[in-house]
């Protein structure tokens, strides 16, 4: 027999597992069960998690084996074209140019381990920190997020004088949704 839910929603998320190894990139996955797919399996990256398409009637253990398969392929495919500390610092002054008009000064930038923010800048001492998850974010959501930490060297707050200056990269409020979507526990500072 069917149960109500099972008959009513297409789709179920079985779980979402948020586990970052500080060594390297493991996307979070994400599986999908749809009684529309018959026998074949997707898989998509989307926003940082990997989103693994299957049939409701393949059973748990074939499902967690695939997911396991598509992980490792995916993860090599993003290792192949991960962004590197350099490539960073690189953008963020590519971003200075672009909206700052070049006047920003920082004293380091690179990815961090952070579990619950995307990233951080330390007023006093000019350090920003992009969490090393974001490396698996779209560019230009990565992007927003550089700026929003580039703003907090001038603004500490965030007030509207802050909002002023991350409004400078266009697709802020998108960026923002965005990473809303991708993890509602996270947040910036
Ligand atoms: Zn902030």
């Amino acid at each position: 027999m069917h149960t109500i839910a099972a008959t009513e929603f297409q789709h179920t998320t079985e779980h979402n597992v948020l586990e970052y190894n500080s060594n390297e990139f493991r996307p979070p996955i994400r599986i999908v069960a749809s009684r529309q797919r018959r026998r074949t399996v997707a898989a998509r990256l989307r926003s940082g998690v990997l989103e693994l398409l299957v049939p409701s009637s393949m059973p748990h253990t074939e499902r967690q084996q695939w997911a396991e398969t598509m992980r490792r392929r995916i993860e090599r495919r993003i290792q192949r074209s991960r962004p590197t500390d350099e490539r960073l610092a690189e953008r963020a002054r590519t971003l200075n140019v672009r909206h700052f008009g070049g006047r920003l000064r920082w004293t380091s930038i690179g990815f961090a381990d952070m579990v619950h923010t995307w990233g951080s800048c330390t007023f006093t001492t000019g350090a920003i920190r992009i969490a090393r998850r974001a490396a698996g974010l779209p560019d230009w959501v990565r992007d927003y997020l550089l700026v929003h930490e580039l703003a907090h060297l001038v603004q500490s707050d965030h007030g509207p004088a802050f909002h002023e200056l991350e409004n400078r990269y266009p697709l802020a409020e998108r960026a923002k949704g965005y990473l809303m979507a991708v993890d509602v526990g996270a947040s910036m500072e």
